[in-house]
């Protein structure tokens, strides 16, 4: 039988497993396989060429039980509606491993910005929040960036929100920028928190950063960051890549320079000439591999062949769960996406703090509080793993689902 390459489906599965670990019986599953709400919305565009466009886009929320539903909207071309349903599955997680006042939420328009002008994304963007309007809300759901979004469009998004709502709402979107509302730190959390959880892991196996060979996959907004990071460490980064292909320096890369030459999309490989592939990347022989891009990737044909000792997942769902299976095996110390990638949620919720507060933190505030959560994010998910021996994916779901099935069965939904 071939594997299981369905987000969704091997999502539910986890949840599950996760489920029937901590005690719950069928009822529980039946509510929280699906989300509970899945907007569907058309929305009209005007083109530059004076065409009008109807994109398709989605918001789903997958569990308000335990507080108002968060997570990001995604604008790429493979988006579809079961990509954006698991989504929303793991925020609830994420937001149960790093213990916010939420549930999972997720957005995403069937789309190319790469194909588009500013204009373009502009009005579909601020369409999009005409046609969600009534679903999301800075107490309802709160959206944020993702794939191709960023703070510009968080910016359009809040400015169209405010005008509907006659009101400035910045609590409504986080990843604003700062004069908007933004949090100090937010375009770097995740990367600061996947560098986190790399610190923790590697003190579990006895790696020292200072010169440990890193190799990460993705030179997007988590991937870059993570390279300056792991490099300012004292890590040598020796493989990076983009969706085009990637490079290779056993001596370490210069990072500095790849950062000054990206596009905004992340791409930066196309300069280069003695490029390998994204498959040959990831099973070079490193200490550390992060695969920072897109879903899939570590499968059950080349789980065999991955040589790092630690695999930190900063992307969504880079690995099945087949190969889960196989790395957990094969000694491998996994810290899985939903642990992960927690970092930017959880600067967002700072944000939407502040936002509500009205007081602003300084840097140094917002860092040394993402450090605790992610520390005690690590530590719960670790020990958990450890004491009942399972790996350390279903111990990140176990960790991730138990309070919002907790907050469930209080508000008396099962
Ligand atoms: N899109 C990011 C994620 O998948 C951030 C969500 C948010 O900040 O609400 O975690």
């Amino acid at each position: 039988m071939s594997e299981n390459l369905n987000l969704f489906t091997s999502t539910q599965d986890v949840i599950q497993e996760a489920l029937n670990k901590l005690g719950y019986d069928e009822a529980m599953y039946e509510l929280l396989k699906e989300p509970l709400r899945m907007l569907q919305v058309r929305i009209p565009v005007k083109m530059d060429d004076g065409t009008t466009k109807v994109f398709t886009g989605y918001r789903a929320q997958h569990n308000d039980a335990v507080g108002p539903t968060k997570g990001g909207v995604r604008f790429h071309p493979q988006v579809s509606e079961e990509e954006v349903k698991a989504l929303s599955m793991w925020m609830t997680l994420k937001c149960g491993i790093v213990d916010l006042p939420y549930g999972g939420g997720k957005g995403g328009v069937i789309c190319d910005p790469r194909q588009m002008s500013m204009g373009e994304i502009e009005r579909l963007s601020r369409g999009y929040v005409r046609a969600v309007s009534q679903i999301v809300g800075p107490t309802k759901d709160i959206p944020a960036p993702d794939v191709f979004t960023n703070a510009q469009i968080m910016a359009w998004m809040m400015d169209e929100y405010s005008r509907m709502d006659e009101f400035n709402s910045p609590g409504f979107i986080t990843g604003k920028p700062l004069v908007l509302g933004g949090s100090q730190g937010r375009d770097r959390a995740t990367a600061q928190g996947v560098t986190i959880v790399i610190e923790e892991a590697a003190k579990k196996r006895g790696i020292d950063i200072k010169g440990a060979r890193v190799v990460i996959q993705g030179f997007g907004n988590a991937g870059s960051f993570l390279a300056k990071f792991m490099h300012d460490l004292g890590a040598k980064v020796i493989g990076i890549s983009d969706a085009y292909g990637a490079l290779h320096d056993p001596e370490g890369l210069d990072i500095d320079y790849l950062l000054d030459r990206r596009d905004s999309f992340g791409t930066v490989t196309t300069l280069f000439e003695n490029t390998i592939s994204n498959k040959e990347l990831l099973e070079l022989d490193c200490d550390i591999l992060v695969p920072a891009a897109i879903e899939n990737q570590i499968t059950a044909d080349n789980a065999h062949h991955i040589k790092a000792s630690i695999v930190v997942e900063a992307a969504n769902g880079p690995t099945t769960a087949e190969a889960t299976k196989i790395l957990t095996e094969r000694g491998i110390l996994l810290v899985p996406d939903v642990l992960a990638s927690a970092g930017g949620v959880t600067v967002s919720y700072f944000e939407w703090v502040q936002n509500n507060q009205g007081y602003y933190w300084t840097e140094e505030e917002v860092e040394e509080r993402l450090y605790k959560k992610m520390v005690e994010a690590f530590d719960n998910v670790y020990t958990t793993a450890t004491t009942r021996n399972i790996n350390m994916r279903l111990a990140a779901y176990m960790v991730g689902v138990r309070r919002t099935a907790e907050a469930s069965r209080f508000r008396g939904w099962v």
